[in-house]
């Protein structure tokens, strides 16, 4: 079986094709982004901190089709004017970094909402939830709430979960858009 992450990254895959846009709302190290760069037209990358973005940049080093964007992802339109395929969100702070500098569910609940509304036609959304810290478990929680009551015609909704691993270890859900 895949990891949370292996898995993130082989549901983007089975969605996204060589001419597609795709986001990475939350930069951090730049795994997610050197994945997308290597499987995608072009990718957009946002993060809050300079040396996320900083650290992101020194992971691409080889590639030249990605942005770098150092703004709050919830203002990701302002730079994206292409429509988008894929999307990934990895909640929580930066590895190694500050934890103090991490995802406001308020702020993930306004992008992804966004998101939805604008993401392609069979288009995929892959969100790595961390609920073992305090801000990852009630940012967990609502997000759950607003993916419950999304409309099953127009959205599918997935949750994979490892539920027998102690310390509440990441999980994930993918939002592909129906129509
Ligand atoms: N995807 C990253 C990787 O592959 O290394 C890990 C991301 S890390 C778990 C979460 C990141 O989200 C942190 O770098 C943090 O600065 C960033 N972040 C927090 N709030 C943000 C926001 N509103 N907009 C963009 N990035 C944000």
């Amino acid at each position: 079986m895949k990891s949370v992450i292996e898995y993130s990254h082989a549901i983007l895959k089975e969605h996204l094709t060589s001419n597609d846009i795709a986001l990475d709302m939350t930069v951090g190290n730049g795994h997610d982004t050197l994945f997308l760069v290597q499987n995608v037209k072009f990718v957009y990358g946002f993060d809050i901190q300079k040396i996320a973005c900083l650290n992101t940049k020194n992971r691409l080093a080889n590639y030249q089709n990605y942005q770098i964007i150092n703004d709050s992802h919830e203002n990701f339109l302002n730079y994206v004017r292409e429509t988008f395929k894929g999307v990934i969100f990895n909640l929580g702070y930066l590895p190694k970094g500050n934890k103090e500098i991490c995802t406001q569910v308020s702020t993930t609940l306004k992008t992804l909402d966004l998101v939805l509304k604008h993401l392609e036609t069979q288009g995929i959304c892959v969100i790595v939830i961390y609920s073992g810290h305090q801000e990852g478990y009630q940012e967990a929680i609502e997000l759950e709430e607003y993916l419950r009551q999304l409309d099953q015609k127009e959205y599918d909704v997935l949750k994979y979960q490892y539920i027998n691993q102690i310390n509440n270890p990441p999980y994930l859900v993918a939002i592909r858009r129906k129509k």
